[in-house]
């Protein structure tokens, strides 16, 4: 949570926050001395620590962070396990899209297995190639990833009011599923998770599950994708629609 002042500030300053900004943080929040927030003055953004809490609540700006560069869309990739070099191309350009969340899926098709100390280390080196980018794109936050994981753990640990997209290969739009178009027709919401099939695809069964759960079976077009290609595609169109990749201010 970022919280706005009206004065311009800059490191080292200590600030006073709004009344309703200070009952917030110590009613509702209940956060203590020594606790960091987000500060946002003329722009620019800060971390804080509170050096007083109460009816007035001041802090500290101790760091410039990068310009805030999040999404207001909260975007989350459920990615079917794929070979090495698929999964850290996905990975890396899912960060740079602006995803919040990355979720390895262990698919019936997926190729690779993983489980125990490797599927550790696997998690780690991803979580490297997710800091990198973010740090090299400019993110204001890093992206978590995951521990590898099945399709009903994944979908049941999602944010509540989360929309689920499925693009399933086996999906034409008319009989099963609508085209990505349809399914972006409506609203933003708030949260929205995108699930894409290993280069094996997607079992019916897995697409079933999905839809059980209230995920939408979309289809992306006659033409087959690889699972990279559509993953980088899916996320840049539903960025672009309900997030931020359209250069609208926000
Ligand atoms: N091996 C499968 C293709 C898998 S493509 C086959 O040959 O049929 C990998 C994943 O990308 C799919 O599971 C799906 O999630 C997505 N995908 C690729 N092309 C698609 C399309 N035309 N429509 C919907 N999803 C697609």
């Amino acid at each position: 949570m970022r919280f706005f002042l009206e004065d311009v500030a800059a490191v080292d300053d200590e600030v006073t926050l709004s009344p309703s900004d200070s009952r917030h943080l110590s009613r509702a929040l209940r956060r203590t001395v020594g606790d960091k927030i987000t500060v946002v003055s003329a722009n620019r953004v800060f971390e804080a620590e509170l050096t007083q809490v109460g009816d007035t609540v001041r802090a500290r700006l101790l760091a410039e962070l990068a310009a805030y560069s999040e999404a207001p869309l909260n975007l989350i990739l459920l990615q079917g396990l794929a070979k090495g070099e698929r999964m850290e191309i996905v990975i890396q350009k899912a960060v740079e899209l602006g995803v919040s969340r990355i979720v390895p899926l262990a698919l019936e098709r997926s190729v690779i297995r993983l489980t125990g100390d490797k599927a550790e280390a696997k998690r780690a080196r991803w979580q490297k190639i997710a800091d990198a980018a973010a740090k090299q794109c400019g993110r204001t936050r890093l992206v978590e990833i995951a521990p590898v994981q099945g399709l009903a753990e994944a979908l049941a640990a999602l944010p509540p009011d989360c929309r689920v997209l499925m693009p399933w290969e086996e999906a034409d739009g008319h009989t099963v599923g609508v085209a990505l178009s349809e399914a972006l027709a409506e609203a933003a919401p708030a949260a929205c998770a995108v699930i894409i099939g290993p280069e094996g695809g997607l079992a019916a069964a897995e697409a079933e599950l999905a839809a059980a759960r209230g995920a939408r079976l979309v289809t992306l077009g006659k033409r087959i994708l690889r699972t990279e290609t559509a993953a980088i595609a899916v996320l840049s169109i539903v960025m672009y629609q309900w997030g931020d990749l359209n250069g609208r201010e926000v």
